[in-house]
């Protein structure tokens, strides 16, 4: 190994141990305290089935996080204790067996009461930029904030979650611009990645598209796919994010309708959410 090499090692050494070091100081001086951790994880259902020692790296990880991340109420609204432990935690479920590193790049989460608006802009056939507004319950952008609305963070369940969704923007966006292919790991592949999120996603938009056709009248929301909210249809970005809410709300869902999907997910996220759901007996002690 060259001088300079050696000298690189040693410099990574040292940030991993001042890391690690930084990390225990917080845990040890700002953990969340116990009678609202229990209260936070008992209204979050998707959590039923981890083990001890997963709960207690979730537990952490929401404590570093909020520790490393600022959350802020806009118009007006006090953002509780509860709901502070509330957004950090469902934020973490997505990193659990990955790091908080990968939250890396942005500070700021913004909690709005409800619905707020959502400036655009779009440019038509004829080269004419628009800038439009619509209401959302949840926005990411690039090396910015998170938003959420509290209304809907609030309502979470069933396969719906806008904290989830919103934090796997989040994750795809670490390669740049959210197109559905979050920076994958050593050992996976970008082929099967592409080609079972292609397939599913092109199968659940004529699922979608024949429902609105057919039976408008039947609710999207309850007859395509598992469950699965039809936003997912509205481009491989939405179809990641709302597949990863489900993955963690609805696993054995997602499992059933869309295995292969399923698979990569589980392997991105390095969980089987599944299998917790199997196993059944929640173990939040
Ligand atoms: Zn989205």
């Amino acid at each position: 190994m060259s001088h300079a090499r050696r000298g690189t090692v040693w410099n990574m050494l040292m940030s991993w141990n001042f890391k690690n070091w930084y990390r225990a100081r917080i845990l040890e001086n700002q953990s969340i305290p116990d009678d609202l951790w229990k209260r936070v994880i008992s209204r979050l259902d998707f959590l039923r089935g981890l083990n001890h020692v997963e709960l207690k790296r979730l537990r952490e990880c929401a404590t570093l996080f909020l520790h490393a991340k600022q959350i802020s109420g806009a118009h007006a609204l006090v953002v509780t204790e509860e709901m502070h432990v509330l957004i950090a935690v469902q934020a973490c479920i997505l990193i659990l067996n990955l790091d908080l590193d990968y939250y890396d790049d942005w500070v700021e989460v913004i909690v709005y009461p409800g619905e707020f608006l959502r400036t655009y802009e779009y440019t038509d056939e004829a080269g004419v930029v628009h800038h439009e507004s619509e209401p959302a319950s949840g926005e990411s952008w690039l090396g910015g904030p998170v938003i959420l609305s509290w209304e809907d963070a609030a309502a979470s369940g069933r396969g719906y979650n806008v904290v989830i969704h919103e934090f796997a923007h989040k994750l795809d966006m670490l390669n740049g611009d959210a197109n559905g292919c979050p920076p994958l790991h050593t050992g996976m592949s970008q082929q099967a990645w592409s080609e079972s999120f292609g397939r599913a996603y092109t199968d659940f938009c004529e699922e979608v598209e024949a429902i609105e056709r057919d039976a408008p009248e039947a609710g999207a929301h309850s007859a395509v796919g598992a469950g699965i909210d039809p936003y997912a249809a509205e481009s491989p970005a939405e179809f990641f994010a709302v597949l990863s809410e489900a993955f963690f709300e609805i696993p054995l869902a997602v499992k059933l309708h869309f295995p292969v999907v399923y698979t990569q997910l589980a392997l991105f996220y390095r969980q089987d959410p599944a299998l917790r759901w199997i196993k059944g007996v929640p173990d939040r002690t």
